[in-house]
């Protein structure tokens, strides 16, 4: 999870990687959310920024919105898998403090 504050000029990062960067990044040109201009920003600095096995994980990361799974079809002409949302390892944790 991620988020930029335009009024600050400011991009707070709660996930440090290179993917979530990029979809930070993609936003900035415009507030249009998670658009298909959004989509097509963030699948090229995909393109331009990662490396090929990193690119094609961070393309399926995109159809988990709508705007990502019309442009995944749009450039593969297929459908993408199912989006499985990845279970936070915090959900299951228990407390281990004695
Ligand atoms: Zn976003």
């Amino acid at each position: 999870m991620a988020w930029v504050d335009k009024d600050t000029d400011t991009m707070m990062l709660c996930h440090f990687d290179k993917d979530t960067m990029l979809h930070e990044i993609a936003h900035l040109p415009k507030d249009d959310a998670h658009s298909d201009a959004w989509a097509k920003r963030l699948w090229d600095l995909q393109e331009t920024y990662l490396n090929k096995k990193d690119c094609q994980v961070a393309h399926l990361e995109i159809t988990r919105y709508l705007s990502g799974r019309r442009l995944y079809i749009k450039k593969l002409g297929e459908k993408p898998p199912k989006y499985e949302d990845q279970v936070s390892i915090w959900v299951n944790t228990k407390p281990t403090s004695k």
